[in-house]
């Protein structure tokens, strides 16, 4: 990277600030003096102003949120505010979400500036599960539900899809209460399966990705992942 475009980001000063403080002599990078801003510069090398180091995130950042209802997952607030304004980091902007969740959802959410990565979480090849919490609005009996089970697990055609959802795993807590697990994420895939069945999601919750749970959050709380979250995916 340019050190004109480090200092920048590392300082969060405008660019003819960075060149000023260049041009006053303040930055060393190993030592050495430097002034010329188009200077590139390498990971390691130690750049201080006026003695103190200096640094910016290495662009891979993993993050779970514990996303809140009434958030929407986009890059610009449209109707409601956005989930990155929920992450304290540098650069929040540079963040992309690995399979958004509506914005009366709520939930785990991951978000990264890794590209590769935030593909290898939402492909249906790597075959994670994702666990939903279902809210019913209307009561299903021990028959219903054992008939919505069977056909969850044999894969159902939903409305306007030509290919069948992937065999998943539904259970019931009680008439109004399910888990859904699964591995794919066609779109509004949770309410349109429970559609399918007459019904209606009236509360929506994911609770796990993978090995990822929210253990340990607050909801509109986030955290880093660690390395065997990431490698995971
Ligand atoms: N399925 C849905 O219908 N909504 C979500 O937010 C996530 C999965």
């Amino acid at each position: 990277m340019r050190l004109d475009k480090f200092l920048s980001k590392a300082t969060e000063l405008s660019r003819s600030e960075c060149k000023k403080i260049l041009h006053r002599g303040e930055i060393t990078v190993n030592d050495k003096v430097i002034k010329d801003g188009s200077v590139h510069i390498n990971a390691d090398d130690d750049v201080l102003w006026a003695g103190e180091p200096l640094s910016v995130a290495d662009g891979s950042r993993y993050i779970l949120l514990y996303k809140p209802d009434g958030f929407e997952c986009t890059l610009k607030a449209k109707e409601y505010p956005i989930v990155t304004e929920l992450i304290a980091v540098p650069e929040v902007a540079s963040l992309r979400i690995a399979g958004r969740l509506d914005v009366d959802t709520t939930g785990a959410l991951l978000l990264s500036d890794d590209g590769a990565w935030l593909h290898r979480v939402t492909s249906p090849k790597r075959h994670q599960p994702k666990r939903y919490e279902i809210t019913l609005a209307d009561p299903m009996t021990a028959d219903e539900q054992a008939c919505a089970i069977k056909q969850v697990a044999n894969g159902i055609l939903l409305e306007g899809d030509t290919e069948k959802t992937r065999p998943a795993e539904l259970s019931f807590t009680d008439e109004t209460h399910a888990t859904l697990i699964l591995t794919e994420g066609k779109y509004h895939q949770v309410k349109r399966m429970m559609a399918y069945f007459g019904n209606k999601v009236i509360e929506l919750h994911r609770a796990s990705i993978g090995t990822i749970t929210l253990d340990g959050l607050e909801m509109g709380e986030s955290r880093f992942l660690s390395d065997d979250e990431i490698g995971q995916f």
